[in-house]
């Protein structure tokens, strides 16, 4: 009897098994998108096409359909800029220092290429107007600019920060490239990021753009009678320009291959629900799979929280809900976003070409840098107020620690959905970001108890939206 008992048990043990998140299996996941053959992930490149191959199979191998007319490949045009190499090295002529790539320096994402020695000269916030310029007084033709990187805080409305617009100005008044470093007197001055955040404005290919620490900044300041933090005091408290020679030369190498008629993609696949009204509605799992890429072969932003966690999460939630996809009565659309470290592109363009009538699509789970941290959030609450009380009972009943932190108008890859109208929530934990855009974003970081009841948070609130 006891034996037969075990028998009737063990089938559905083994089923139940399979159809729960695995921490290991969100791992496996991580560890390949983060791994240096995808290096970095940056839309345009092949180790994002590999990324994508990667989905594309898994989401096969797990009988998921197409959505909609769609392929599970949507094409989405963007302008790509892979970073090829780069070196720096600061001091005075005969007696030059190479700088760390990842540690000491980073290439901006849309540098422009170029091999320039020459001058230094700090000018400031880099800001060129009629009513305020940085530019006054000071010579910077041919030369290297360093300025901080930020918009002027005392002048008022002006238009986001600009990482070309910056540029521009530089170009403008002749100088040969770009070092933007962070504003000393911060309390966490940023360290060298990698970024494809670049704004608007014109691109100039043949001007290298890089970002510098502080404490490199301050070397190459040394000889100038000044240190940055009494320039950036007197600046602010003055709300006047304090441009002035460095008194030390930089040697700034970028070899960077640009194409402005390049493309990203967009992975879009479905689960079909079975509800004969039901199956015709739609809740979305979503997550960006791009990153910023590498330094050519010198150093590579892994981005396993950043958002390998989010990616690998839509994965898993797909091998779940797959396992168990006859008891689906709404139908479950998986997307990986192409681009969204650019400025939301893939999501942009998701929403812009929906596979599905918008009004059919009942919530959107964006999930986006959910392997650390230490307790569970979610965005856009004061929006979706009845999906965040869904949520928050589910994290109450299971007593997991969740912020009471919420917003409204999206946020990340949420906020294309926000603007039209779909409702949604962003999932993320708290304190999610100390790594963000560094080297040091890899695997090892990943909180995965906290990882994995993230994830088990968002497969609980769509079973209650999808069975
Ligand atoms: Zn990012």
């Amino acid at each position: 009897m006891r034996k037969f008992f075990w028998l009737l048990l063990f089938p559905v043990f083994v089923q139940a098994q399979t159809m729960s998140v695995s921490t290991d299996s969100l791992m496996k996941h991580i560890n390949y998108l983060a791994s240096p053959t995808l290096n970095g992930r940056l839309p345009g490149s092949s180790g994002y096409f590999t990324a994508v191959q990667y989905s594309v199979d898994f989401f096969h191998n797990h009988g998921l359909h197409r959505a909609g007319d769609f392929k599970m490949r949507q094409m989405v045009p963007i302008e790509t800029n892979v970073i090829d190499s780069a070196r720096v090295l600061i001091g005075t002529e005969g007696n030059m220092t190479e700088l760390k790539a990842g540690v000491d320096f980073s290439v901006r994402g849309y540098s422009g290429s170029g091999d320039v020695t020459a001058p230094v000269v700090f000018c400031g916030y880099g800001y060129d107007s009629t009513i305020y310029s940085d530019y006054k007084g000071v010579d910077v033709k041919g030369k290297i600019v360093l300025v901080f990187k930020s918009n002027p805080p005392f002048l008022k409305g002006l238009p986001e920060y600009s990482i070309r617009r910056t540029a521009d100005a530089a170009y403008r008044h002749g100088a040969k490239a770009v070092i933007f470093v962070s504003q000393p007197n911060q309390k966490e001055p940023q360290k060298p990021i990698g970024s494809m955040m670049h704004g608007t404005g014109l691109f100039h290919q043949d001007m290298p753009q890089i970002q510098v620490t502080v404490e490199k900044a301050g070397v190459l300041m040394q000889n100038s009678g000044f240190t940055l933090s009494r320039l950036q005091t007197s600046i602010d408290s003055l709300q006047a320009p304090a441009s002035v020679a460095a008194g030390c030369n930089a040697s700034v190498f970028v070899k960077a291959g640009y194409n402005p008629k390049g493309h990203t993609t967009n992975v879009v696949a479905m689960l079909p629900g079975h509800d004969p009204v039901l199956k015709d509605e739609y809740v979305i799992l979503g997550g960006h799979l791009d990153h910023v890429g590498s330094i050519g072969k010198q150093i590579y932003y892994p981005g396993a929280n950043d958002n390998a966690s989010g990616s690998a999460a839509v994965l898993e939630l797909a091998r779940v809900f797959s396992a168990d996809s006859s008891s689906l009565k709404r139908s479950i659309i998986f997307v990986l976003f192409g681009s969204e470290e650019k400025g939301l592109e893939g999501s942009t363009f998701f929403v812009n070409n929906l596979p599905v009538p918008k009004e059919k699509i009942v919530a959107v789970f964006n999930l986006d840098c959910i392997g650390c941290g230490d307790s569970l959030m979610a965005g856009n609450g004061k929006s979706c107020p009845a999906l965040w009380d869904t949520a928050a009972e589910v994290a109450k009943l299971n007593n997991w620690p969740m912020s009471q932190r919420t917003w409204e108008g999206g946020g990340a890859d949420l906020t294309p959905f926000f603007k039209a109208g779909i409702p949604g929530l962003y999932f993320v934990n708290t304190h999610a970001h100390q790594n963000l855009h560094l080297p040091s974003d890899s695997p090892e970081i990943i909180n995965q108890e906290q990882y994995t009841r993230m994830v088990k948070w968002v497969e609980a609130v769509t079973r209650k939206l999808v069975m």
